[in-house]
C-alpha cells in the first residue's frame, strides 16, 4: 500500500508499479506533440467526431473544433463497436482523411488502434495512437504500442480498477515507450442513467501515483451530450491535464455516438467556460497559432 507523508492510514488504495510510479520517476512526464505540451502547465483540448465517416464530415468538424479552440483532432478509423453490424470505421481511408484534416488545420491527430497487425499502419498516420477501453487488457497490443515511437493515449478499461489500469500502462512503459497519456473515460457501475460512471476521483489518484499526464473523456463517461460540459469542467477542476470530447457537425446523423456528441457551437461555449475554470486553478488552455489555410 502506497502512503504519502501526512496521510491518515486507510485500508483502501494500492501502489503503482515501477515505471509508472512517481516514486521511481519524480518529474511529471510532459509529452510534446508538434509543439503542444501534454502534461505541462497548460491544458489541452482534444475534440472531433467519434468516427471518421467521410471526407466532408471530418474536414468540416476539424475546422469547427480548430476555430473553437481544440489543440488536437480525434476521430476513429477503426471502431470497437458493440455490434459487428454497426459501422466499423473506414480503416485506412479514414486515416487518409485524418491526414488531410491535419494538413488543412494544423491539428495533430489522435486515432485508435485495435489490432497488433495495424500498429505500424496507424503509426504512419497518427500523431498519437489511442488504445481504447476495450483493449486495455490486450497485452500483446500494449507491448506493440510500447515498441512504437508514437505517444499513446491509453484509456482506462471500463471494468478495470486503478491498480489494473496502472499495471496495464506498465506493459507499454516496460517495452520502452515512456510517452503515455492516461485517460479516465468512466467505469461500469450499477448506475444506468449514464453510459458509464465517470470516476473523477481517479484523476487526483493517477496524478498522485504516477508522473503521467491524465486527461478525461466526459463523452464516453456520460453518454449524454448535455452532461458533457458539466463533467468536462469538473475534470479540469480536479486537476486533469486536458479533456477529449466528441464533436459532430450533425450529431443527429452521426454513424456512432451522436447522442453524446456536442454541436460545434456548444463546443465553442465549453472551451470558453473551461478557460475560466483553468484560470481559477492557475492554468490556461494551450493556444494554437492561427489557421494556416
Ligand atoms: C473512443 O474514444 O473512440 C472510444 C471508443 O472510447 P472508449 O474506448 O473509451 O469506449
Ligand atoms: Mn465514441
Amino acid at each position: 500500500m502506497e502512503t504519502h507523508k501526512g496521510d491518515i492510514p486507510s485500508k483502501y488504495g494500492s501502489s503503482a508499479p515501477n515505471l509508472v510510479n512517481r516514486q521511481t520517476i519524480a518529474n511529471d512526464t510532459v509529452i510534446n506533440v508538434n509543439g503542444i505540451e501534454i502534461g505541462g502547465k497548460e491544458i489541452v483540448i482534444i475534440a472531433g467526431p467519434c468516427a471518421v465517416e467521410n471526407k466532408e464530415q471530418i474536414l468540416e468538424t476539424a475546422k469547427a473544433v480548430y476555430s473553437g479552440g481544440a489543440n488536437l483532432l480525434r476521430g476513429g478509423a477503426f471502431k470497437p463497436r458493440t455490434s459487428p453490424y454497426s459501422f466499423q470505421g473506414l480503416g485506412e481511408e479514414g486515416l487518409r482523411y485524418l491526414s488531410q484534416a491535419r494538413k488543412e488545420t494544423g491539428l495533430p491527430v489522435v486515432t485508435e488502434v485495435m489490432d497488433t497487425r495495424q500498429v505500424e499502419l496507424v503509426c504512419k498516420y497518427a500523431d498519437i495512437i489511442q488504445i481504447g477501453s476495450r483493449s486495455m487488457h490486450n497485452f500483446p497490443l500494449l507491448k506493440e504500442a510500447g515498441k512504437c515511437r508514437k505517444p499513446v493515449l491509453f484509456k482506462r478499461g471500463f471494468m478495470a480498477t486503478i491498480d489494473e489500469y496502472l499495471h496495464a500502462a506498465e506493459y507499454i512503459l516496460s517495452e520502452g515507450n515512456r510517452e503515455i497519456i492516461l485517460c479516465e473515460r468512466g467505469i461500469r457501475t450499477f448506475e444506468n442513467y449514464t453510459r458509464n460512471t465517470l470516476d473523477l476521483s481517479a484523476v487526483p489518484v493517477l496524478k498522485r501515483q504516477t508522473h503521467l499526464p491524465v486527461i478525461v473523456d466526459p463523452s464516453h463517461g456520460t453518454g449524454h451530450s448535455w452532461l458533457v460540459p458539466a463533467m468536462a469542467k469538473a475534470a479540469i477542476a480536479v486537476g486533469a491535464d486536458g479533456i477529449m470530447v466528441e464533436v459532430h457537425h450533425k450529431p443527429l446523423e452521426a454513424l456512432s455516438d451522436g447522442q453524446q456528441s456536442l454541436y460545434p457551437n456548444d463546443f465553442v461555449q465549453l472551451v470558453k467556460d473551461i478557460e475560466k475554470i483553468a484560470e481559477a486553478c492557475g492554468r490556461k488552455i494551450y493556444h494554437h497559432k492561427p489557421l494556416i489555410v
